[in-house]
């Protein structure tokens, strides 16, 4: 295994599991911790890796610990570097868009850029046709977020009162945003903000979240009574909860997130 760039700069500090060649050392730091009750070795969302040593533990324990746990940390590694190669493909401008709530499916084109500020869209059967400033990533994604909120609107909010209808929840206004961190909210006047990453989650996720929302007209809170009200109608809300929770970083392309 070999180490480039930023990691570089930290080689010199480090020490190193197995091999000490620089191809194929695993370089690894140990910070002395007092509250720590066990040696620990662990890669950090950087991707360095450190070794925990606590107090009362020798330094040539710890390096004993590190190597016998070279393969475990080779291979942690691996996955680091996968993971990172996965978040450049995700983050990158799209070339399709898949919407699994809805089942819909579109391409997305650039025509040549031609124009210095100024980007626009048209749709030709399943496609999405950017064209003028098209060279400008920024720009272009800040048109495809304007069509996705209105894609939510048209996808979503019938959905909702439709939801709002079977339940006997009525509200009084919906919206679509592309907030950062939620996926809907509801105000004390029983407004609804609902968020148009949904479209990139599945059905059962978004009707949960419908449900949430509108159960939140009768309870402004996360009392029992409120999660009573939404057991009710969704005998299966804390798996769908956890899941709408994990799926901001799992499916919502990492290209919305700029
Ligand atoms: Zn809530």
């Amino acid at each position: 295994m070999s180490f480039t760039g930023n990691l570089k700069k930290w080689l010199d500090v480090a020490h190193y599991l197995g091999d000490q060649t620089e191809t194929q050392a695993l370089p690894y730091e140990l910070r002395h911790s007092n509250r720590a009750k066990r040696l620990q070795i662990r890669v950090l969302p950087t991707g360095r890796v450190e070794v925990v040593v606590p107090r009362g533990c020798s330094e040539k324990r710890a390096h004993q610990f590190a190597r016998e746990r070279a393969d475990w940390v080779a291979g942690a590694l691996k996955k680091f570097a996968e993971k990172q190669q996965q978040r450049k493909v995700n983050t990158a401008f799209p070339e399709t868009l898949t919407f699994p709530a809805i089942g819909e499916q579109w391409k997305i084109t650039r025509e040549p850029d031609n124009h210095p500020s100024q980007v626009s869209l048209r749709i030709e059967g399943d496609t999405l046709i950017l064209s003028g400033a098209t060279r400008d990533d920024e720009l272009c994604i800040s048109l495809l977020k304007r069509w996705l909120k209105y894609k939510g609107e048209d996808a979503l909010i019938p959905w909702l009162d439709q939801v709002s209808d079977e339940l006997n929840l009525p509200y009084n206004k919906a919206s679509v945003r592309g907030q950062k961190t939620r996926w809907g909210s509801c105000s004390s006047k029983k407004n609804i903000s609902l968020n148009y990453k949904l479209l990139f989650v599945s059905p059962e996720e978004v009707r949960y979240l419908f449900i949430h929302e509108l159960s939140h007209t009768r309870h402004m809170n996360h009392s029992k009574a409120f999660w009573a009200q939404v057991e009710k109608h969704e005998p299966d809300y804390k798996r769908l909860d956890k899941s709408l929770n994990r799926a901001t970083h799992e499916r919502v392309p990492g290209w919305l997130h700029r």
